[in-house]
């Protein structure tokens, strides 16, 4: 930033203030599980699974290291590797690409619906019907509810399920969210969550967890997750070492308290923002008919985004940009990763024209009220 800028006022994201939020209780907690005397997959962690089991909606929990183990582990549970493909997107975070070539499974990235930012069914059922020369079969599914907003879930699954593939949702953006009244995650096999400190559920620290409905695909899991143990010491099949700490899962099991309260004060400040949009130049993010989005991201389009950056910036106003670098455009997958026939045009457009405004639930009112002024002043308005 030039040195004119002044200081920043409302920042983009803030998980301190989410910890400060909580503060008393999370550190009493912590305490109890530093005083038991038992860090690695102990009570703490059984019981945030089974709280956040019943939060979700599902028949079981298994908590792991992170978000990007959380979907490795779903699909080597489901024996998804080498010699299978497994279809997603090209806009989210890397995350999502990466977890599927840890497993040696190749990759094919579907392109977005332009209003919703989310998996396109058409050209998935496309991909699927004729698949890229020399793919290894497509036995997986990954849509992403990107930015907080239900993916067409329904729909991929009736698509998916036609050719013999699962579908595995990526929730690490769409903790809360429901899809005709049920909690996302619960349509697919399995769901896998990011508990990154900015995710709407957050740890102090790395964390993630996975839900299902598939008891035999939950025990594989907690196996997998620690060298595939059945019993201390001895592996039954080859695993991984991907634990949730005891210290995490205490944080996580007094922040699942507030989840619900967390995803309303996000939806709050953003019904504030699309009021204060309302006929300017730059439109609200699309809402998805029948889902709740629960606004992890609240996400412009921007024609020339450098200078509403600025205009922003200019009155103490941080934004950031997911993504700026569609991941079939990176270097670590450019040229060798591959696309469905829509070549990930709409992807590439979004990812020139997104824009995120501050959003996490701590803004006080006061923050909420400069970032609408803010945008009542948009030139053009
Ligand atoms: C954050 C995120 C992940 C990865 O989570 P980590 O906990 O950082 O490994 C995966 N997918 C999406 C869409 C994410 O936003």
């Amino acid at each position: 930033m030039n040195a004119a800028s002044p200081p920043v006022t409302v920042p983009q994201a803030d998980p301190g203030a989410s910890y400060r939020a909580q503060k008393a209780q999370i550190d009493a907690a912590i305490a109890r599980a530093l005083d038991s005397g038992w860090y690695i997959l102990g009570k703490e962690c059984a019981a945030f699974e089974t709280e956040f089991a019943t939060w979700q909606g599902a028949a079981r929990a298994v908590g792991v290291a992170n978000g990007t183990d959380a979907l490795a582990l779903i699909l080597r549970g489901l024996g998804i590797g080498p010699g299978a493909a497994v279809a997603t997107v090209s806009h989210t975070a890397v995350a999502t690409v990466a977890a599927i070539e840890m497993v040696g499974a190749t990759a094919v990235l579907i392109d977005i619906d332009p209003a919703t930012y989310t998996m396109d069914p058409a050209e998935l059922a496309t991909v699927l019907a004729s698949p890229p020369p020399g793919l290894p079969p497509i036995r997986a599914v990954v849509p992403v509810h990107i930015y907080g907003q239900p993916a067409s879930v329904a729909e991929i699954i009736a698509i998916a399920s036609r050719h013999g593939a699962v579908v595995i949702e990526d929730c690490s953006q769409s903790h809360g969210a429901l899809v005709g009244g049920r909690k996302c995650g619960t349509l697919g096999i399995a769901a896998a969550f990011s508990l990154y400190p900015t995710k709407n559920l957050g740890a102090l620290g790395d964390g993630g967890v996975l839900s299902t409905d598939d008891e035999a695909l939950a025990d594989r899991i907690a196996a997998l997750r620690q060298y595939g143990w059945r019993e201390r010491y001895v592996s039954d099949m080859a695993g991984v070492n991907s634990r949730l700490d005891e210290v995490q899962a205490a944080a996580l099991r007094v922040k699942l308290t507030a989840l619900d309260a967390v995803t309303a004060r996000r939806q709050a400040i953003a019904a504030a923002y699309d009021a204060a949009l309302a006929g300017g130049p730059l439109s609200a993010p699309a809402r998805q008919r029948g889902t709740s989005h629960v606004f992890h991201q609240y996400v412009l389009r921007c024609g020339d985004r450098a200078s509403v950056q600025a205009f922003l910036r200019a009155r103490g106003i941080a934004t950031n940009v997911h993504y700026p670098v569609p991941v079939h455009a990176q270097g670590a997958y450019r040229g060798r990763i591959a696309l469905g026939p829509a070549m990930c045009r709409e992807t590439e457009v979004a990812a020139g024209q997104v824009l995120s405004l501050p959003m996490f639930p701590e803004l006080t009112d006061g923050q909420v009220e400069a970032v609408c002024a803010a945008l009542r002043q948009l030139p053009g308005a």
